[in-house]
């Protein structure tokens, strides 16, 4: 007989315990859309720990800083977040697009960081927006880069005994905001074939004085492309700016051939992605 041992405390210290000390296999449960899926046919003792019920890991507070985003925040709740979503609408569009109605009610941001598939729609929007993991663990408290937290297909930097217990995104400067879009061949509940977060500042004349790019699904890790911003930065976001910003994305992906598309059409696609994001982030940011 398999035997799954559930606990769901509520302190991120009582979590963070029970993930250290366990003798067996353990696995932190946010909406467990990546997770259960993941343990159909698998036979070994396991310990889960459902994070749901600490508050801070379901709660989004926004303030002076930015926004200090709950990892285990389902999809749907951030999706009703109009705050939030006036602040980093390509953060939220990214988390709109998991999964269907049902996926979104359980779904979380952190899970999708957690489950570190180079697909994963929300880490190049958190990446573009600056975003730090909060990862406490039996040594105490750290703080990563999104863009340094996944280290390969399905591998992040967190070891026995850590806990995601918190996504920063820091206030943006005036003038800023970001768009996420993503490219799949079916209308919905695909995985990207590429995607592209971007963040773009305007000064009072429209040149674009800072920019982040990073795209994803176009190599083992999402990837921060500063060569893509660099094109952007200094330029009135003009067609020869777009291109060249586009173009640096291509060259600084790498892509692998799928059926759901060659190297050749990944490099393309993801350079138009990028395009399209910094005009969209630009007009929101008011171009
Ligand atoms: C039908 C369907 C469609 C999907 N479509 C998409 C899609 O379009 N785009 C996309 O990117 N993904 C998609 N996914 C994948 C999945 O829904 C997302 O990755 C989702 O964001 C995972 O969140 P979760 O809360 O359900 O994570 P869970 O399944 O609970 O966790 C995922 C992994 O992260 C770990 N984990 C979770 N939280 C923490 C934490 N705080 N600290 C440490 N480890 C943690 C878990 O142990 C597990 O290994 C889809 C999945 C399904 C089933």
């Amino acid at each position: 007989m398999v035997s799954v041992v559930y606990e769901a405390p509520d302190s991120i210290q009582d979590a963070v315990k029970l993930l250290a000390t366990s003798k067996v296999k353990a696995n932190v449960l946010a909406g467990g859309t990546d997770l259960l899926v993941q343990m159909r046919g698998q036979h070994e003792p396991r310990l889960i720990v459902d994070v749901k019920k600490i508050a801070s890991m379901m709660a989004a507070n926004v303030s002076a800083d930015g926004v200090a985003l709950g990892p285990a925040v389902p999809s749907a709740e951030l999706s009703a977040r109009d705050d939030i979503k006036a602040i980093f609408p390509g953060l939220v569009e990214a988390a709109y697009l998991i999964g269907s109605t049902q996926v979104q009610g359980r779904c979380s941001v952190g899970g999708n960081l957690c489950n570190s598939s180079p697909a994963a729609d929300t880490i190049p929007a958190l990446i573009a927006n600056r975003a730090q993991c909060v990862i406490e663990g039996p040594d105490g408290e750290r703080t990563v880069a999104v863009e340094d937290f996944v280290t390969g297909v399905q591998r992040n930097c967190m070891t026995k005994g850590e806990l995601l217990t918190m996504i920063k995104l820091p206030q943006p400067a005036p003038r800023t905001s970001d768009a996420y879009l993503r490219f799949i061949p079916r209308t919905e509940m695909d995985i990207a074939v590429a995607g592209a977060g971007v963040s773009i500042t305007l000064g009072e004349d429209g040149t674009c004085t800072d920019a982040r790019v990073a795209i994803g699904a176009v190599a083992v890790t999402a990837l921060l492309v500063p060569e893509a911003a660099a094109a952007l930065i200094g330029s009135k976001l003009d067609d020869a700016a777009l291109q060249a910003a586009a173009d640096a994305a291509s060259a600084a992906s790498k892509p692998i051939t799928d059926r759901r598309g060659t190297i050749e059409y990944r490099k393309h696609v993801v350079g138009v992605l990028v395009k399209r994001a910094a005009k969209i982030a630009a007009e929101r940011a008011g171009g």
